[in-house]
C-alpha cells in the first residue's frame, strides 16, 4: 500500500517562494511507487487550497500554485482538507509541512495536526514554538549549560517607556558590535548589526516592525558552522558544514538571492571541534525536546570556542540547502532523507498512541 503523503507548502511568510521550490524538489524526489502525493497549497493570503492528487511524474505538473477550487479555512475545514479524494474518504497517512517561519515552523500548524491526530514530519508543538522564539530558545540553552553569546531582550512597551535605559543596558552588558533581531523570525529578516548608538536606535525601530519582542546579542567574529541532526529519541549528526557569506553577515539576500555564499562541506575543522559540535547539537536537540530534524548552527571563534547560535526546526530543504547537502555528504541522498523523515514521523506518532 502506498503512503498517502500530504505536502503542505507555500504559506504567508517571507519564505513562500522558497517553500514552493522545496515542494517541487520533494515531489521530484518521491518514488510514486511508494507514495501518493497530495498537495496542499497555502497562498500568500493564508488561504489553504487542496490540489489534486499528483499521479504523474513531475514533468507533467504545470503549477503548484493553485488559485481555484476549494479555498479552505484550516480550522473550519481541516478534516476535509486532510482527506484523500477517493470514493470513500480516507485520512492521509503523513503530512510533511514544508513551511518556514511564523505560522509554519512555529508550532501553530503542528498544533493543528496534533488536534487532527495526524502523523507529521519534523518537530512537535513545543520544540517548534521554542525554536522560533530566540529568547526562549537561548534561555533553554542557558539552562542546558550550552555556551552561547551574551544577550538581552526587550518587549516593545518596555523599550518605548525607557529607551535610553534600554540602550544603556545594551552598551553596558554587550557593547558594540551587537546584533538586534526580532525574537520570532528567521531568514535574517529584520536583523541589523550595530556599531554605535545611532545604529542601535535604528535597529530597534526596524526589529520592532516585525515583532513585539527583540533580542540583542553580543557580536562575535567567528566562523559559522552547521550540523544536521536527524532522529527522535536517539538522534544522529551529519558531517559539519561551513557557511562563508560574501556579505557582512548572512542576511536574507545572501541566503536566498545572490547565491554567492559558499557552503563548504565538510567544514575544515579539527576532530575535537567536530566532536564538540556534535555533542552540543544533540544536547540542544534534547533540551528543546526536538524530533525528526533540526539544523544546529554554531559560531566557532578564533580562540576555538564553540558557541551555539540557534537551531532551525524546519531548515531550508531544497536539494541545494545546507541540511540536505550535509546529509548527502554523510551518505543519505535526498530521496532517502525524505523517506527517513516520513518514517520518523510515523514512529513518533505510534509511540504517542
Ligand atoms: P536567523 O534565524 O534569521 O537565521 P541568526 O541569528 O542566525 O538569524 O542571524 C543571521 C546571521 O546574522 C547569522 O548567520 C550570522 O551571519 C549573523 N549573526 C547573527 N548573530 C550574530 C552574532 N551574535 N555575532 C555575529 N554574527 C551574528
Ligand atoms: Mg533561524
Ligand atoms: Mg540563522
Amino acid at each position: 500500500m502506498k503512503t498517502k503523503l500530504g505536502l503542505l507548502y507555500g504559506g504567508k511568510s517571507a519564505e513562500h517562494q522558497v517553500s514552493l521550490q522545496t515542494a517541487l524538489a520533494v515531489i521530484k524526489a518521491l518514488d510514486l511507487e511508494k507514495f501518493e502525493i497530495h498537495p496542499i497549497y497555502i497562498n500568500v493570503e493564508g488561504r489553504w487550497i487542496k490540489g489534486p492528487q499528483l499521479t504523474e511524474p513531475v514533468e507533467h505538473v504545470k503549477a503548484l500554485e493553485f488559485s481555484e477550487g476549494n479555498q479552505l479555512s484550516p480550522l473550519s475545514l481541516a478534516p476535509a482538507l486532510f482527506q484523500a479524494e477517493q470514493q470513500e474518504r480516507q485520512p492521509l497517512d503523513v503530512i510533511f509541512p514544508l513551511l518556514h517561519g511564523p505560522n509554519g515552523e512555529d508550532g501553530t500548524v503542528q498544533g493543528l495536526l496534533e488536534l487532527l491526530n495526524l502523523p507529521y514530519v519534523g518537530n512537535g508543538v513545543l520544540a517548534s514554538a521554542a525554536g522560533m522564539d530566540k529568547v526562549v530558545m537561548k534561555n533553554i540553552f542557558a539552562q542546558a549549560g550550552l555556551a552561547q553569546v551574551n544577550y538581552v531582550a526587550f518587549i516593545k512597551s518596555e523599550w518605548e517607556s525607557a529607551k535610553e535605559a534600554a540602550y544603556a543596558k545594551v552598551e553596558a552588558e554587550l557593547g558594540y558590535p551587537c546584533f538586534v533581531k526580532p525574537a520570532n523570525l528567521g531568514s535574517s529578516v529584520g536583523i541589523s548589526k550595530c556599531r554605535n548608538q545611532a545604529e542601535l536606535e535604528a535597529a530597534f525601530v526596524e526589529a520592532f516592525q516585525f515583532d513585539r519582542k527583540v533580542i540583542i546579542e553580543e557580536g562575535v567574529v567567528a566562523r559559522e558552522i552547521e550540523v544536521g541532526v536527524l532522529g527522535n529519541d536517539d538522534p544522529e549528526c551529519s558531517v559539519a558544514g561551513e557557511i562563508v557569506p560574501k556579505m557582512d553577515f548572512y542576511d536574507y539576500k545572501a541566503k536566498y538571492e545572490d547565491g554567492e555564499t559558499a557552503l563548504i562541506i565538510p567544514a575544515e575543522i579539527s576532530d575535537q571541534e567536530y566532536e564538540e559540535l556534535k555533542e552540543m547539537a544533540v544536547r540542544a536537540f534534547k533540551a528543546l525536546d526536538c524530533s525528526g530534524l533540526v539544523r544546529a548552527d554554531f559560531f566557532l571563534t578564533k580562540e576555538g570556542k564553540v558557541l551555539i547560535n540557534e537551531v532551525n526546526t524546519m531548515p531550508g530543504f531544497t536539494p541545494f540547502s545546507m541540511f540536505p547537502l550535509l546529509w548527502k555528504h554523510t551518505g543519505v541522498e535526498y530521496p532517502q532523507l525524505i523517506e527517513r523523515l516520513v518514517g520518523l514521523a510515523q514512529e513518533r506518532h505510534a509511540v504517542k498512541q
